[in-house]
């Protein structure tokens, strides 16, 4: 008897009719003696809706406030998803985050999970009920509803499951698993069986919004095994069947099979990249210039400086197209004049789109395959970034699409590996 998360997200809970095929699924592991916690999302779309409503009071509305609204999205769906259990039934209580006490710190909007009471949920456990709770939302010290940022329920799901040390937690989601790019934009996408769980952390934070980055970072320290799959299928699919589907992500490689270089590309388009011109090549500099903008807690992703010329330089960097206005603000007036800088550019029309592979430590001609792939097409490279299992590239959003297709083709990655 196993220990088992399950977590669903919005499209797989759109509908009672979907939340209904939800209960038959956890009624199918239940009845094999698994013990089941379920994490459902709110509603696809719901989660907007009510950010929406916010903002049509205030263009800069409090993030306290915006929490207390955007949590009610799941605790709509815990109680409809235990009452489909319950008419199946089974023992079910629903919990929200706070009633559980999934402490967070109180960066609203964008919490951070601290710990996690798993007491009331081992004791329903133990009586044989299903444990429905709230993903997405938590609660901080002072008693304050907080939410962990989009696409939050994968990480409340794999928090629980580290909590309660599960066996393993599925992700049912509205796509297979995770695949060498999103099937939306390549229809030719190939979904992997497996995934290393390096891979997956930096497919997350450079843009697949499968899994939430910090559900990722979660399985890694805490050794979750973790799986993506879908919750369209058959609830009655037979469950060996359906407990080796989707994509497994692991934690080697996979020394047996021979390994794709590349397994994925990844893109954003929530960028925004901000140039200071003819600033003064002297010591110092980029802290005069990122200093204030970490201040007022801007995260900066990729930094370029160019050779100066009569020492003068121009100095790039990127942040999230949502931090875009705040930055220039903190550039115009506390930067500027202080460095001398010439004159401050924006451009909040550009992509990034990044491809990943452990592979890459071993085979060159990566960089130089993608490179020459884009100037093919035309597309003009702005930025470029690298780790060891990594290569991102800023260009213009227009040709996003354009590039991740061109790429996922030269690449070969359609192919079986
Ligand atoms: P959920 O509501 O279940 O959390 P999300 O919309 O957050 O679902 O995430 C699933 C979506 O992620 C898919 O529908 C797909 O469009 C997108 N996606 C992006 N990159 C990938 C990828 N590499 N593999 C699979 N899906 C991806
Ligand atoms: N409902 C939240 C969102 O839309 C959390 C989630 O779906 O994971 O971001
Ligand atoms: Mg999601």
């Amino acid at each position: 008897m196993a220990l088992i998360v399950h977590k669903y997200g919005g499209t797989s809970v759109g509908s009672t009719d979907r939340i209904r095929n939800v209960a038959r699924r956890v009624a199918k592991w239940h009845a094999a003696g698994h013990r089941m916690v379920v994490v459902p999302s709110a509603m696809s779309g719901e989660t907007n809706r009510l950010l929406g409503l916010a903002r049509e009071l205030s263009s800069d509305p409090d993030p306290r406030e915006l929490d207390v609204i955007a949590s009610t999205g799941e605790q709509v769906t815990i109680g409809l998803l235990s009452i489909a259990l319950k008419e199946l039934g089974l023992k079910a209580k629903s919990y929200t985050g706070a009633q559980v006490r999934v402490t967070t710190d109180s960066a609203f909007t964008k919490a951070r999970i601290r710990e996690i009471d798993d007491a009331a949920i081992r004791a329903d456990l133990d009586q044989g009920t299903v444990v429905v709770v709230a993903g997405f939302q938590g609660m901080d010290e002072l008693g304050n509803i907080t939410t962990l940022g989009r696409g939050g329920s994968d990480t409340s799901a794999v928090a629980l499951a580290a909590a309660l040390k599960a066996d393993e937690c599925l992700i049912y989601t509205d796509v297979d698993g995770v695949y060498t790019t999103d099937p939306r934009i390549v229809p030719e996408a190939r979904r992997l069986a497996t995934v290393t769980f390096e891979e997956m952390l930096e497919m997350a934070s450079l843009g697949s919004k499968v899994l939430q980055i910090r559900s990722v970072e979660f399985a890694g320290k805490y050794k979750v095994p973790l799986r993506v799959l879908s919750s369209l299928t058959d609830p009655l699919l037979p469950l060996e069947e359906e407990a080796r589907s989707g994509t497994l992500i692991t934690f080697e490689e996979d020394k047996s099979m021979e390994q794709a270089v590349i397994s994925g590309i990844a893109f954003t388009r929530d960028e925004a990249k901000i140039t200071v011109m003819g600033v003064p090549d002297r010591p110092g500099i980029a802290y005069q210039i990122l200093g204030p903008i970490g201040d007022a807690n801007i995260d900066v992703d990729m930094i370029i400086q160019n050779a100066s010329v009569g020492g003068l330089t121009d100095f790039s960097f990127t942040v999230n197209r949502g931090e875009y206005a705040k930055a220039q603000e903190v550039l115009a007036t506390r930067v500027k004049d202080a460095i001398k800088a010439a004159e401050i550019r924006g451009d909040d029309k550009v992509c990034k789109v990044s491809m990943v592979g452990v592979g890459m430590r071993t085979h060159a001609g990566i960089a130089s395959l993608m490179f020459r792939t884009l100037s093919e097409e035309g597309i003009n490279i702005q930025m470029i970034s690298t780790s060891e299992i990594k290569i991102s590239v800023v260009i213009d959003d227009k040709y996003m699409e354009l590039a991740v297709r061109a790429l996922h083709k030269a690449f070969g990655l359609e192919q079986a590996a």
